[in-house]
Parts: C-alpha cells; structure tokens; sequence
C-alpha cells in the first residue's frame, strides 16, 4: 500500500470516527432535549387539567366516584387535537377520556398507578396501535389530599420523531459528504506532500539510467520536512560528484605520473638491448664503454623504480587517510626533542640538495611541549615541510624552524626564504599531484603528494597544516596541534586544514 493512500485512509478514517462521534453527541442531545420538552409540556397540560378537576371536585366530591362520567373536561378544548386528556381511577378503571382518543387501549396505564398512588408522576411510552408512538403522563389527582386518581396526558411522539429523523439523515448526509471529500482533498494534500519523494525517486532513477550525476532535485519549498530531506539529497549528489571527479582526476594523475618513470625506465632497456647486441661490444675498449652506460642506466632504472615504488606507497597511504583507516600508532610526543631531530635532518638535507654551506638552516623560537600523536607519522610530515624548503630555497637562503605555543594548540613551523608560492597557489598545492613548476618538481625529485599526506596526517591528528608566503619572498608552513587531544584524536572532528 503507498504512503499516499495510507495517509489518505488515516486521515478521512480519523476525521469519520470525529464525524460519527459528533453526530450521535448532537443526535442524543436533541433527542434528550425533545423529550424533556415533550415531557414539560405534558406536566405542564395535566397540571392545568388537575386544577380544572380540583374546582370541580371542591363543590361535589363523589362525582369522581359515583358519576365520573359527569366530569366536566371544559380545558380539553383548549388542547390540541393531537393530546388526549384521561382520568384514570386508582382501581385502573378509566373514568373519563377525551374524545379524540376513541377507544384507544393503554393497558400499560396500569404501572404508572402505584406511582401516581404514591403522589409521584410518571411517564411511560408506548405503541397502542400501527407504528404511531405515544407518549403517557400521568399526574395524579387530589381530593383533601388523598390521591382519588390519575390524570393522564397521552400524546403521540411524531412530531419530535420527525425532527429527530431530519436531522439524523442530515447528519448522515453531511457525514457522508464530508468523508468524500475528506478523501479527495486528503488524497490531494498527500500528493502535494509527497512530490518530493517522487522527484527524488525520478531524480536518482534518471542518475542511474543515464549516469549523469549532475541531475539535481527542484526544490519549491526547502524549509518543509521532506524539503529538507530533497536538500540534503541534493547535497550529497554534489559530494558524491566532487568525489567521482576527485577520483577520475586522481587516476589520470597517477596513469599519467608512473608513465613517465615506466617510459624512461622501457627508453633505456631498449638502450641496453641495442648496446648489447651492437657488433664488437664485448670487445676490448667498447666492452668498458658498454659497462659504464650499463652501470648508468641500471642507476637510472633503479632511481625510477625506487621513486614509482614511493608513489604507490604514498597513494596507499593518502587512500587509507581517505577512509580513515590510517594506522597510527599513538604515544606522548615531545615536540623539542622532535623539533632538534628534524633540525639535524634538515642540516644534512640542504648539505645534500645544495652543497656544504649554501643553505643557512636556524632554530628559531623554542618551547617545551607534548602531544598525544604518531611519532614517525609526525617526523615525515615536519620533514617533508623541511625538505621543501630545502628543495624550493635558492642557496644563500635561510631556512628557520620553531615551535610556538599558544592556548588553543602548539605548532611546529619551517619558514624559508625561498621562491614563494602565488596567494591563488597557496589554495591548491595541499590537492594531490598539484605542483606549481612540474618540470622543477619533478627534477627535484617530487611527485607532488607530500603535502597532501602532511595534511591527511595532521587530521588524524585532530591538527591542520597551514601556509603563509610571498611570491619571490619565502614561505612559512606551520604543523598546528591541539595542545592536550583526547586519548584517541580521530575520533574527533576532524578540522578543515586552512590553506590560508
Ligand atoms: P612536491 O613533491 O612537488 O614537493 P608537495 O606536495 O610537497 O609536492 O608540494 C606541492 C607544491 O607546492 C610543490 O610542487 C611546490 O610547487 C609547492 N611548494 C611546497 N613547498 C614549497 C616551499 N617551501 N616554497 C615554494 N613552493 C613550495
């Protein structure tokens, strides 16, 4: 069953059972109202009879008794036709009725005389003849206070019937039109309520028939529930999207990265294959020259392989940062000791990039402070900042490390006073592969994913990387750490590392 035709079901079955509830309410009502009208008219009727009877009865008390027939009913006139007045006598013997009563016979009259005996009223109904209903009342009739017999009202219920029966069939009526449409506008509103899901239905049948991801939900009204839910929708499609394109750049990145190392390790196979079959070339002087470029070559292949074989170590780790199985193994770290270490390390690299002496490397600002963190995950992202610096620093530079504290977090950085990076760069260089001179990159031996696993790092660590520089001027990349991180920092959320 559908939601629409369930709500449609609930909502006229709720507003039938309120209908029928308020029907019987006023049926009973009037019904109750009628026959206390009735019934007050009635006592109000036998009430003047019993006057008109007690005149005549303070003159000549036996005739009630001996001559009952002689009894004078002057207000029965005054009834209309409808009523019928009778004097009943205690024993059950009917002294005197109107004429319009015929020879109608009551004989349940005889249950109301205890009552009346008692001095009490009473009202009973009942069906003498046909369907017609009638209504007795009975009041009883004094004479020096003893009850001599019973006054009786008789009158047929129709009139009340009738309008009760009116207003019966209008309430079924009005019920039953009011369900109808109950039920169409009912159907119509949970229509209207529930296009969304429909669109959303459409929309992600249509994504996956045609694959086209960029089909977004139309949304009138985004503040209502199931707007909402159209929204979110709408949300994930454009994550779910930035993702597929993540991915279809990435994997053309890492094709396009390893060709190049495969085609110039394949470049000099083919080198070595021709040497080695050239004529003479295990003879002699040629046999040496053959030797040394095989030497070269095989430096050459090795250096290719070793740097492919990084890539894919890499990439391994930025997809298990991606999934959030990055494995690290956590400790107190003292961030000094770790600051001296990578000092020394950066020392020995600017010596290896660009000589003894050609690069001037500083401690700056020093404090003491630790962190719950990966200690050798924390090392290679403070290294890579550190070997960037070398590798982007012309010699002469100066490079200058340093750890700041402040209340929020503690930070490591590497500042250097190298080539810079452009402002509209600075955004782009944590995005896997990016690199703004590729060529000079790549000469230096990069591959343009070590800042991001030093961001994916520091996330795990609950932490940021950020960078500051000017273009020409130099750079300062800072690690940010949040000073006392809870035993275990990724399981928070984690920060969006600022480019900035
Ligand atoms: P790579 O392996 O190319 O160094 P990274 O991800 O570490 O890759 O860096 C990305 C790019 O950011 C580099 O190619 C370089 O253009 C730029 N970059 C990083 N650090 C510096 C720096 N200290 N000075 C200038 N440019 C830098």
């Amino acid at each position: 069953m559908t939601i629409r035709l369930r709500l449609t079901l609930w909502y006229t079955a709720l507003l039938g059972a309120t209908l029928i509830l308020f029907s019987i309410i006023v049926y009973s009502s009037l019904y109750t109202t009628l026959r206390a009208q009735m019934e007050q008219n009635a006592a109000q009727q036998a009430a003047d009879v019993v006057n008109a009877l007690t005149q005549q009865l303070r003159f000549d008390v036996l005739i009630i008794r001996n001559n009952p027939t002689d009894v004078f009913f002057p207000e029965v006139e005054l009834f209309a036709n409808s009523v019928g007045v009778q004097v009943t006598g205690m024993d059950g013997k009917i002294l005197k009725r109107s004429e319009n009563l015929g020879a109608i016979d009551l004989p349940e009259i005889a249950y109301a005389l205890p009552v009346v005996a008692a001095g009490q009223t009473h009202t009973f109904y009942t069906t003498p003849v046909g369907d017609v209903r009638f209504m007795v009342y009975s009041a009883p009739l004094r004479v020096d206070g003893e009850v001599v017999a019973a006054v009786q009202i008789i009158q047929p219920v129709q009139a009340s019937t009738t309008t009760l029966n009116q207003v019966s069939r209008y309430l079924v009526l009005g019920t039953t039109i009011s369900l109808i449409m109950a039920a169409i506008v009912g159907a119509f509103l949970a229509r209207r309520a529930l296009e969304p899901i429909d669109a959303i239905t459409n929309t992600a049948g249509a994504i996956t028939r045609t694959r086209d991801l960029g089909k977004r939900i139309q949304i009138a009204d985004n503040a209502s529930e199931i707007g909402r839910l159209a929204a979110t929708f709408n949300d994930m499609l454009d994550r779910i999207q930035q993702l597929f394109m993540t991915q279809e750049r990435l994997i053309g990145d890492v094709s396009h990265e390893l060709r190049t190392p495969l085609t110039t390790v394949q470049g000099n196979i083919e080198l070595l294959q021709r040497m080695a079959s050239a004529p003479g070339a295990s003879s002699g002087e040629r046999a040496l020259e053959v030797n040394e470029l095989l030497n070269e070559t095989l430096v050459e292949v090795q250096a290719e392989t070793k740097r492919m074989s990084e890539m894919i170590s890499d990439l391994l780790l930025l997809a298990q940062a991606d999934s959030g199985a990055l494995q690290l193994q956590w400790e107190p770290v003292e961030l000094d000791t770790l600051l001296l270490d990578v000092y020394r390390q950066t020392r020995r690299l600017a010596d290896h990039y660009k000589g003894p002496g050609e690069l001037e490397v500083r401690l700056g600002s020093e404090d003491q402070a630790i962190v719950q963190g990966d200690r050798d995950k924390l090392r290679q992202v403070l290294l890579n900042l550190a070997e960037n610096a070398v590798k982007y620093t012309p010699s002469g530079g100066v490079i200058t490390l340093g750890l700041g504290r402040e209340d929020t977090g503690v930070h490591i950085y590497v500042q250097d006073s190298g080539i810079g990076i452009s402002e509209e760069q600075q955004q782009l260089i944590f995005e896997r592969f990016y690199r703004t001179d590729k060529a000079r990159s790549r000469e230096l031996g990069g591959s343009g994913l070590g800042l991001s696993i030093a961001q994916s790092i520091a996330q795990a660590h609950a932490g940021r990387i950020s960078v500051e520089s000017r273009l020409g001027e130099g750079s300062t990349f800072a690690l940010w750490l949040p000073v006392a991180p809870e035993s275990n920092p990724q399981n928070h959320q984690e920060p969006e590392a600022v480019a900035a």
